[in-house]
């Protein structure tokens, strides 16, 4: 009889099309899915994170089963649960008397190197749910002095033919992120994510977070993430219909109380395979189309995809498995405990922090400008914040967490990802939200004991790294801005940034 081989499928690849499943045959061969607490525990997920994979994976496996799969499931609290991929596989293998493993490339370099170290004939398959592979990324990268996200985007239009007329990008312009930047007023009434009471697989599921999980940071319930393709699907075409006409005008707008604004909620799906790239870009394109969504909303909305998710991608395997422990700031903080819940003054990162507590969700803006801002700021060593990250949200995973943290967020990559720090004052978060009017921080005051601290630290930033920025063409002009102010005023906002950080390290609320 011809041995069966182990298909390997991970937490999140749970795709009818993955390119392991592609390369089995269901009458020979036994897919292996496993509940790990090696996966588990890497970093302290948020408990909505780790519910959200496991109830998927277990109806993922219910779905191959009806399939035709024989599928080897191994659940977490299982007595002969072996605790590691690795260790799930030489315990499949032996019990199958398998010696070959199929499987898909995983979404991050540790995974790589511990199934490349297993002792069993494994025969790899790149991941091709995205729209550019790793070797078609190196190419185009390949004698660029920069890259950037905006070149490589336009390649990808005109590779998907999205939104493309001929050869030209529809309507005339590659980008509209210029429509695409108004703050939201208070009185402003966003649609709500599509939610599902959880079912019987997804209650277990939370019974087993609470109990083995239930002190990690992050409320487990209630819990309303879709768990399946069918059900993601669904939450895609409501984020179509009511959210995506306004996507693009309030792209970058927070206000409180509203933790996803008009954004999708959809990369938690996309990133364990529920969702597939290419078909949510089709579905916005035909709202489009069918004059049911702008342009500036549409080609903002793809352009996340298409563009920075698989920018990012690219990026990570590009740079190797380094790139999440760059510093190229040199910074050194540790991660204050406002980022765990821990109160504090400042009305920006209380609502996010709560939020993110709540939901295991932030949008793009809050997390670039709020919390990696205020990160970035501070000076706090990029390795903490990226584990942060990492832990925190439902979406979270290396190969797109670790460029958009270390990369684009706190600039430790030195510049790969983006051609500056995304630093502001307390300026931008007052333009762009309402949490200024409810802060105990006044974000006008530039100094003195009301003042806000994005804005002392802001400068003490600038002040602290003028001999890498001050000949970036891009920030030539903030140092002008500095250098005309009264030396007596820079003094003086110097010295409180210090006593702000001191009361930061100190533990003291800021
Ligand atoms: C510090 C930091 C950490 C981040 N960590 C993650 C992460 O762990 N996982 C993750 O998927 N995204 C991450 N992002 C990117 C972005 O914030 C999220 O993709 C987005 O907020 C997801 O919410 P949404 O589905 O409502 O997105 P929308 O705003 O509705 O955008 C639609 C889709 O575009 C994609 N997208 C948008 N922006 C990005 C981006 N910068 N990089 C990659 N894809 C993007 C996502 O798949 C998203 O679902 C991070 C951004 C920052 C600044
Ligand atoms: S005043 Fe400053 S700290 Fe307060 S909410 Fe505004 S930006 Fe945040």
């Amino acid at each position: 009889m011809v041995k069966p081989r182990l298909v390997l499928v991970l937490g999140d690849q749970l795709s009818d099309d993955l390119s392991a499943l592609r390369a089995a045959d269901k009458d020979r061969d036994v897919v292996v899915m496993a509940e790990v607490m090696a996966e588990a525990e890497y970093v302290p997920h948020h408990p909505q994170k780790i519910a959200l994979v496991l109830a998927s994976m277990r109806k993922f496996a219910a779905h191959l089963r009806k399939d035709g799969w024989t599928v080897a499931y191994t659940q977490l609290d299982d007595t002969d649960n072996a605790g590691s991929i690795p260790g799930e596989l030489l315990r499949r293998a032996e019990g199958y008397e398998a010696d070959e493993i199929l499987y898909t490339t995983p979404g991050e370099w540790r995974l790589i190197a511990a199934l490349e170290d297993v002792p069993l004939r494994m025969t790899e398959h790149p991941d091709d749910r995205f729209l550019c592979s790793r070797e078609w990324f190196a190419q185009w990268a390949e004698g660029r002095k920069e890259l950037r996200m905006e070149w490589f985007y336009r390649e990808m239009r005109r590779d998907t033919g999205l939104l493309m007329e001929g050869d030209d990008p529809a309507g005339g312009q590659w980008n509209y992120d210029a429509d695409n930047r108004k703050p939201a007023k208070g009185d402003a009434a966003p649609p709500k994510p599509l939610t599902f009471d959880p079912d019987e697989v997804v209650t277990d599921v939370l019974d087993l977070v609470d109990a083995k999980f239930g002190n990690n940071f992050g409320t487990l319930r209630p819990f309303g993430y879709a768990t399946t393709r069918d059900q993601a699907l669904k939450a895609l075409d409501h984020f179509i219909t009511h959210a995506l006409p306004r996507f693009g005008d309030y792209q970058d707008a927070m206000l409180t109380g509203e933790g996803t604004m008009w954004h999708a909620v959809i990369s938690p799906y996309l990133n364990i395979g529920l969702l597939d790239p290419l078909e949510v870009c089709q579905r916005a394109e035909a709202a489009y189309q069918a004059g049911k969504a702008p342009l500036n909303a549409v080609e903002g909305f793809i352009r996340q995809i298409i563009g920075w998710r698989e920018f990012v991608r690219g990026i990570y395997f590009l740079e190797g498995p380094d790139y999440p422990t760059r510093n190229a700031l040199k910074h050194a903080r540790a991660l204050p405990p406002l980022y765990w819940g821990v109160e504090t003054r400042m009305a920006c990162l209380s609502q996010v922090v709560a939020q993110t507590r709540d939901t295991a969700y932030a949008h793009h803006i809050q997390r670039l400008m709020v919390t990696g801002n205020f990160a970035l700021l501070a000076g706090v060593d990029p390795a903490e914040v990226h584990e942060w990250y990492l832990s925190v949200y439902a979406d979270a995973f290396e190969w797109v967490e670790a460029p958009n943290t270390v990369g684009m967020s706190q600039f430790a990559d030195g510049g790969v990802v983006a051609s500056k720090p995304y630093v502001s004052s307390g300026n931008y978060i007052a333009k762009m939200s309402d949490y200024c009017t409810g802060c105990a921080y006044d974000v006008k005051a530039k100094m003195g004991k009301d003042a806000c601290p994005f804005n002392l630290l802001y400068w003490q930033f600038i002040d602290r790294h003028r001999e890498r920025f001050e000949g970036n063409q891009r920030m030539r002009m903030i140092y002008r801005n500095w250098d005309g102010r009264d030396a007596d005023d820079r003094k003086q906002i110097l010295s409180e940034a210090e006593d702000c950080l001191a009361r930061l390290d100190a533990g003291d609320p800021v």
